[in-house]
């Protein structure tokens, strides 16, 4: 797991660089078969190095390292369980996705690129306090059909991807389609994509 705990090293600096986590919040895995490497709990991501990274089992038993695993590690597992082609998870407290997970209400089809997440729109996960076996099942049922983007309710967002690189890219998607929402708000109601024309894209798009 090597590679694994390397990559969160890097990924987690590019979190905070990128104003997607401040602070200790925010949590990245990757998957290799059934291990899973973790960011440790309360860790501050861009100042990680490998050897923080415990590595877990797929029922959270530490089988590496010295630090406890994040406390969000009952999601992230919940997530591998219910996408078995997931390699990775990515959960940050990004601005936007935390304005707009603070309306409960779910992030609609204001640009097409909500199809990249899996979906017509985002589903806001409902609230559970973090780190809590009730908020991995929430995400988890935000995330059912194959979706691979929601948000956390007055919280953040999360993402799962093949590889922490699509992982990072869909948080990056999702946090523009949050920020485009905020904005349009600001002038007024925005029109939405209906549902034929959100299927006119995914045909375009060979799905
Ligand atoms: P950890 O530091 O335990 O990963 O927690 C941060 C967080 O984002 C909790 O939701
Ligand atoms: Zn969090």
């Amino acid at each position: 797991m090597e590679a694994a705990r390397a990559a969160l090293c890097d990924y987690g600096r590019r979190a905070v660089e990128e104003r997607l986590v401040v602070g200790s919040s925010g949590n990245l895995s990757v998957r290799d078969g059934d291990l899973v490497a973790v960011t440790p709990a309360g860790g501050r991501l861009e100042r990680l190095v490998p050897a923080d990274c415990p590595v877990v089992d797929l029922a959270g038993h530490v089988v590496d390292g010295g630090r406890a695993p994040s406390s969000e590690t009952p999601m992230h597992l919940a997530l591998y369980d219910a996408a078995p082609e997931a390699g990775a998870v990515v959960h940050t407290h990004s601005v936007f996705g935390a304005v707009v997970a603070s309306t409960r209400a779910v992030l609609p089809a204001i640009h097409y690129n909500v199809l990249l997440l899996g979906g017509h729109d985002v589903r806001v996960a409902e609230y559970a306090t973090y780190g809590t076996p009730q908020l991995a099942r929430n995400v988890r049922a935000a995330l059912a059909g194959g979706r691979q983007g929601a948000l956390l309710a007055n919280h953040g967002g999360v993402t799962l991807g093949r590889d922490l690189d699509e992982a990072f890219e869909r948080t990056h998607i999702l946090e523009w389609l949050c920020e485009v929402y905020v904005r349009a708000c600001g002038m007024g109601p925005p029109k939405l994509l209906d549902a034929d024309e959100l299927a006119d894209v995914e045909r375009r798009m060979g799905r």
